[in-house]
């Protein structure tokens, strides 16, 4: 998979947990870099069709670009709509988080790309940033404002009309949108333990954590408490593995947690990560969108189903 790849000087890992580190991270993994020169990257998604191949969105350049070991890197969509996250849904289609679109957008089977939500309590979103489904077919999606302009005058962003940053959760069979966290300061990456008992949530602003909830039956989370912190940078998009331990983007690479919340090691990166996934054919290759280059490192775990 990661033939054609430039691998960089050895590979640099910071590990808490020796055992534990070694049984997610083998012996003599490298970080490879798959390719670069972009503007600034995000949300990938790994697509098992064709053979297998990656989304991710380069925000600047409105684009989203498509990579595979066979096929290198082209363009995938052009323009964006400035997109950000991305993610499948349970048919397979691509949702994709825009930032001038101010929405969640889907593109169908037959080349349509239509809106899935870009509003809440009759207002625009502000710039959803990533998203996530749940097994019931449910959106779950960040909306900071990352992706409004800022008046240099009043420090205000421009055209905002939600009054905070929430974290929603919008029904496709229903069509509506439940605002189910409302005190994140910049709410980001969005990422379920397998069971689904549990949704961790990024706050990228000032807390610079990642928080836990239960999932209630009925949608609705409860219980929230921080979970990790991130010592260098801000988390932002993040990932869960098999077994439930969380993947989290940092500013100097990727950074692993137990279950518990207690971090595991690193994976340490020339280019701070924005975001990362798991795919491959067996699903144990981390793809790690880093600022303007796309990078990836042989695990030794597979990411949830989703
Ligand atoms: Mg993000």
């Amino acid at each position: 998979m990661l033939a054609a790849a430039v691998a960089l000087p050895a590979a640099e890992f910071h590990i808490d947990q020796p055992a534990e580190f070694a049984r997610l991270v083998p012996a003599g993994a490298k970080v490879a870099k798959l390719a670069g020169d972009m503007g600034f990257i995000e949300g990938p998604v790994w697509v098992t069709a064709d053979g297998g191949y990656l989304i991710f969105s380069d925000i600047p350049n409105n684009e989203l670009k498509r990579w595979s070991a066979a096929g290198g890197l082209t363009t995938f969509r052009k323009p964006s709509q400035n997109a950000n996250g991305n993610t499948l849904d349970l048919a397979g289609r691509l949702l994709t988080c825009e930032h001038s679109g101010r929405r969640v957008a889907m593109l169908e089977n037959d080349g349509t790309l239509r809106t899935v939500v870009d509003s809440f309590d009759g207002k625009k979103l502000n710039s959803p940033n990533d998203v996530v489904v749940k097994s019931d077919g449910t959106l779950w999606f960040s909306d900071p404002e990352y992706g409004l302009r800022t008046d240099p005058a009043t420090k205000q962003r421009v055209g905002k009309e939600q009054a905070a940053n929430h974290v929603f959760r919008h029904d496709p069979k229903t069509g509506k949108t439940t605002a189910v966290v409302k005190d994140f300061v910049q709410p980001n990456g969005l990422a379920f333990s397998p069971d689904e008992k549990k949704l961790y949530v990024a706050d990228s602003g000032t807390p610079r954590h990642i928080r836990v909830f239960d999932v209630a039956a009925d949608g609705s989370l409860r219980n929230g408490a921080v979970f990790c912190a991130i010592d260098k940078g801000a988390p932002d998009g993040i990932r869960v593995d098999k077994d439930g331990r969380v993947w989290s983007s940092a500013g100097d690479g990727v950074q692993i947690f137990s279950t518990k919340g207690e971090r595991i090691g690193k994976i340490l990166t020339p280019e701070a990560p924005a975001n990362l996934c798991f795919g491959g054919t067996d699903g144990k290759t981390l793809y790690i969108t880093a600022r303007k280059s796309l990078y990836a490192i042989q695990v030794a775990v597979a990411g949830a189903s989703r």
